[in-house]
């Protein structure tokens, strides 16, 4: 068997649900982050591979149903690729190539301002899989950015392997089957708007020219998908984050860009040395670690009918906002919450009634997300009922 179909099929068994090839020479028309040789000198090819999200869990996520099952099939995903491309890689190692399995998240090219990545501002990755997923032809970028296939939407997650293996490549999906139409879903459920409805961009990979959204500054996705910000402008909903800044944010990007690094510097997850961004790997096999997943809305109500995304951004404007509870959970707010100010430059949403009761409570909480669990440590200690009730605290 050419080692082509070897390495699509090995990885088929491993779990993939897609699998395509790409080459350096294709990729060569790209952004810098389309570049392999960047990670691997002697870099040839690609191997691009995709697992799908569960349906299900991702509905129930953005209906606000429930949180943690997406949560933890995000980091299950994240296990299945790091074992997928850690196989393929050895076993192009073992024909005598170079191989390296590309990190999942977290690995951004360094930005001359910045000393680490709570003053980065650009978060550009070392490599993309998502132009390697492009031009190997397992899907297109769509209006989002996100990468797009025809089986499923935009719900999937993304690996690839580089190698100087010399191997024909496949070729990427053309304009006739593009699976985006434009239905601008993404747009409507950003709760940052950081995914513009009307003004374009275009990137080119492998010959392949993409009109998509021209996005905000990467720091606005930034803070809606840690979840410094978690609430829509119209202040019905929000994603799962339970955070609150003051609305709107700011359009400049020096402003934004300023506000993230504030909120970054402030944030307990930033203090650890033995966080995701240190080393995102070692999270996602870590069996203490939560995966702490609020938003990727824009992808997550993008299924491949226009039904469905349809029906995905009703659920996402009718799921109401969300709060945190005293026990780390995020919930759905009712009524008596409100929003309480904190130490860490933002705003908590929290039920009233629920913080008194805990209010002296002293017990360590076990947590799993530093920002909640530094959050509750202070609600129950230092918090007074005034600040509760909707006064701020200085
Ligand atoms: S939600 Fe609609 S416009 Fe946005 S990427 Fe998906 S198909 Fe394209
Ligand atoms: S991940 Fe969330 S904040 Fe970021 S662009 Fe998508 S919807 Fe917006």
């Amino acid at each position: 068997m050419r080692l082509e179909a070897t390495v699509k099929s090995q990885a088929i068994r491993l779990g993939a649900h897609l699998v395509g090839i790409t080459s350096k020479d294709l990729l060569a028309d790209g952004p810098p982050s389309a570049d392999p040789s960047y990670l691997l000198s002697s870099a040839k090819s690609v191997i691009s591979f995709a697992v799908s999200l569960n349906g299900e869990f991702a509905r129930d996520f953005i209906s606000k149903k429930s949180w943690r099952p997406h949560c933890e099939d995000r980091k299950a995903i994240g296990q299945t690729l790091y074992e997928i491309g850690d196989k393929l890689v050895q076993h192009l190692r073992a024909e005598g190539y170079d191989a390296i399995n590309v990190d999942l998240n977290n690995n951004y090219r360094p930005e001359d301002a910045a000393t680490d990545v709570t003053e980065m501002t650009e978060f550009h990755p070392e490599f993309s899989h998502r132009y390697a997923a492009l031009a190997a032809g397992i899907g297109r970028l769509g209006w989002s950015g996100n990468l797009l296939t025809r089986e499923y939407g935009a719900l999937v997650e993304l690996g690839s392997v580089i190698t100087s293996a010399v191997l024909i490549p496949d070729a990427p999906i053309p304009d006739a089957e593009h699976p985006c139409d434009k239905c601008k879903m993404c747009s409507l459920v950003c709760p940052v708007e950081m995914v513009q409805p009307r003004s374009s961009s275009q990137v080119t990979v492998a010959g392949v020219t993409e009109t998509i959204s021209q996005k905000r500054p990467n720091t606005c996705c930034w803070i809606g998908c840690t979840g410094y910000e978690g609430l829509a402008s119209s202040g019905t909903w929000s994603n799962w984050s339970p955070y609150r800044l003051d609305h709107p944010l700011p359009e400049n990007k020096q402003e934004l860009d300023a506000l993230c690094t504030r909120l970054q510097k402030a944030d307990p997850q930033m203090q650890g040395t033995d966080n995701s961004f240190n080393d995102y790997r070692q999270a996602i096999f870590d069996p203490d670690w939560f995966y702490y997943t609020v938003c990727g809305f824009c992808r997550t109500v993008c299924s491949p009918s226009r039904e469905e995304r349809r029906a995905n951004h009703k659920l996402i404007i009718k799921s109401g906002t969300a709060a945190l509870k005293m026990d780390g959970t995020h919930i759905v707010a009712t009524q008596d919450a409100s929003e309480v100010a904190t130490p860490f430059n933002l705003k908590v949403v929290v039920q009233e009634g629920e913080v008194l009761n805990e209010h002296n409570r002293k017990s360590q909480w076990p947590g799993q997300f530093p920002l909640d669990r530094e959050v509750i440590k202070y609600l129950r200690t230092r918090a007074t009922p005034k600040d509760i009730n909707g006064e701020t605290n200085e």
